[in-house]
């Protein structure tokens, strides 16, 4: 089949062994490619129950079939491995530059399996594929890291480059890249970093072969043109996701204070027109991308730059803690990627403590002698050094949330917002049923990106307990992340409104196999429920408590803002649940049954 590189690499750090296989025709038709081909191998070879940290656990980078083609935002690449956050299914999307490089360099995916006895990092440069050592960057900020690599390779080589938080093991340890980039959520970093990989080097001159030349340019520049003439346009790439910073505040789903509000009373200085006026330099985005949503932002009070903030870390790092100026925010921002760890656990973790301590269920004997409170930029850049390096609080707060709250107990396990033991990105879901759905039952644990339901919850009535809203999750589920499975952006899609039918020629022409979004998203709900057994498999005692959102979201209504006094009643959490489960073909358990595996074609992976 055309568009893919057609090997995978394996890179043995216990053995120093590189191998490469080609890609199994099989495995591209049922799981396409990107994040479909990590769910795959993360299933088929990490054996059951592994420790995410031992050498039995892989990290698996895959490309898709439309990485580094003319296809805009194609520079999308999937990082799959068993969570050390979460003890289950791990899967984040990086941009950039990288995924283009690894397809030139003729990989599908890189699967990195084993352990090194001495931080090590990996050079890639079409066939000469060397493990090399690292001596010289551990310890390093990722930025430095980066920068010494361009000088020692040249500019066109793209690096992925853990921290010193992925280093010393914080449990939420990001993967960074092209000064801004990351795959941040699950702790991919961190098991990167138990494996001693400090970095990943990587340029390839290789073509791509597509099936039919002149329809994939066709195709490519229909998208490209539809592209160029969306309405939204114009604002997207002014702000990027700072766009909802605003709407979110609005309707109160700006995390504020550890969730206990949806609405900010600093928020309007956190808004994306602000940003942009205040520190924004200038735009950067992926690569092929025609809309970037990267702003380039210089903090004239720290001297500092950054590629940020987005909105999540706006959310996270800024209204949930408290915070209204957005150079302390984007400060935060910066220190969390040079030190690689993940903005929005960080932001999390740090609005749970602070609650912890005005609670007086932390005291200052457990603060380093640190008074925590919300509004505190000074405290936060601090308790963020001290989470990368595991000193003092530190410690305790780079175990996640859901750890730190079972260890601390005293009724802190209520106000820990996470499922699965993911910290919950930046939506107040009180009162917006899908999109708290979509947090309950996304695959990785509490991330927005699989089902970004909230603007529908307005749109019909967001406090509404209905099948159609529990479809509409489902279909989001199905159909936005095979975005990771082609290796493009989705956010074409979302914020231009380009018609997601003409990705479909595009495919075709590129691989020569035609596919509509009905077989597509069969493959999506495929992937879906793999992941869905793979919980299944590795957490002892999975079932539908798993499934339960954090207690705030039913317990207790927001203190301000637009949903001031709302809440979802229990009740109605476990009707959606139900719902859901049902309308999924899975067990009041939440298991997918024999004859949704059948339907689907998965059979073989049965437990
Ligand atoms: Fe990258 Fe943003 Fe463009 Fe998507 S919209 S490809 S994330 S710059």
């Amino acid at each position: 089949m055309n568009g893919y590189a057609d090997t995978i690499v394996r890179v043995d750090l216990t053995t120093g062994k590189v191998s490469k296989e080609p890609t199994p025709d099989k495995l591209k038709m049922d799981f396409i490619g990107g994040r479909g081909f990590g769910a795959y191998y993360l299933f088929s070879e990490v054996p059951a129950k592994t420790e995410p940290l031992s050498p039995a656990n892989k990290v698996i980078i895959s490309t898709g079939p439309l990485s580094g083609l003319m296809i805009p935002g194609a520079g999308k690449m999937d990082w799959t491995t068993k969570s050390p956050l979460t003890g289950g299914y791990a899967s984040s999307s990086l941009g950039g530059m990288m995924t283009a490089e690894l397809k030139y360099a003729g990989i599908d995916s890189l699967i990195i399996e084993g352990k090194s006895e001495k931080p090590v990092y990996l050079f890639i440069e079409n066939d000469k594929i060397e493990i090399r050592d690292a001596a010289q960057f551990w310890g390093k900020g990722c930025f430095e890291v980066e920068q010494e690599m361009k000088h020692l390779f040249g500019e066109e080589f793209q690096i992925a480059v853990i921290g010193p938080g992925g280093e010393n093991g914080v449990l939420f340890g990001s993967v960074n890249h092209d000064y801004g980039r990351q795959a941040g959520r699950g702790g991919i970093g961190t098991v990167l970093g138990y494996k001693k990989l400090k970095a990943i080097a990587v340029h390839g001159t290789n073509e791509i072969k597509v099936a039919d030349l002149e329809a994939y340019r066709k195709a490519g520049m229909d998208l490209f043109k539809a592209c160029k003439d969306a309405e939204g346009l114009k604002p997207w790439q002014s702000y990027g996701t700072t766009i909802v910073t605003s709407w979110c505040d609005e309707v109160g789903a700006l995390p504020t204070r550890n969730y206990t509000s949806g609405s900010f009373e600093g928020g309007k200085t956190l808004y994306g027109p602000v940003m942009r006026d205040q520190i924004v330099i200038t735009d950067k985005g992926c690569f092929g991308c025609p809309s970037p949503c990267g702003k380039y932002s210089h903090m004239k009070k720290y001297n500092t730059r950054v590629e940020g903030p987005e909105y999540e870390t706006i959310g996270m790092l800024g209204s949930n803690l408290g915070i209204s100026n957005i150079e302390d925010v984007a400060e935060a921002n910066r220190l969390c990627d040079d030190l690689g760890i993940d903005t929005i656990s960080t932001g999390s973790v740090i609005g749970w403590a602070i609650e912890c301590y005005e609670k007086g269920i932390l005291t200052k004997e457990q603060t380093d002698g640190m008074e925590l409170k919300f509004g505190d930029p000074e405290m936060v850049l601090t308790m963020i050094k001290k989470i990368a390096k595991r000193e003092g609080l530190g410690d305790l707060l780079s175990q996640g949330v859901k750890k730190a709250a079972k260890k601390i107990g005293k009724g802190s396990e209520k106000f820990a917002i996470h499922v699965k033991g993911m910290e919950q990105s930046a939506y107040a879901t009180h009162a917006a049923t899908a999109m708290l759905l979509a947090y309950m039952t996304c695959d990785v644990g509490a991330h927005h990106n699989r089902a970004w339901a909230i603007t529908y919850d307005l749109q019909v009535g967001r406090a509404k307990v209905t099948p159609e809203k529990v479809e509409k999750v489902i279909w989001f589920q199905n159909f936005r992340p095979m975005f990771d499975v082609f290796g493009s952006c989705r956010l074409q899609w979302v914020e231009l409104s380009i018609d997601r039918d003409l990705y479909c020629p595009a495919l075709e022409a590129i691989t020569g196999v035609h596919r509509d979004w009905k077989e597509l998203e069969k493959v999506g709900e495929r992937i879906w429920n793999l992941t869905r057994l793979y919980w299944l498999r590795e957490v002892e005692g999975f079932d539908r408590n798993w499934d339960m959102p954090p207690e705030r979201f039913y317990t207790e209504p927001p203190t301000s803002g637009a949903t001031k006094g709302q809440i979802t009643k229990l009740a109605d959490v476990n009707i959606l649940l139900d719902m859901y489960y049902d309308q999924r073909g899975w067990t009041h358990e939440g298991a997918p049954t024999p004859e949704t595996l059948s339907r689907l074609g998965i059979s073989e992976f049965a437990l």
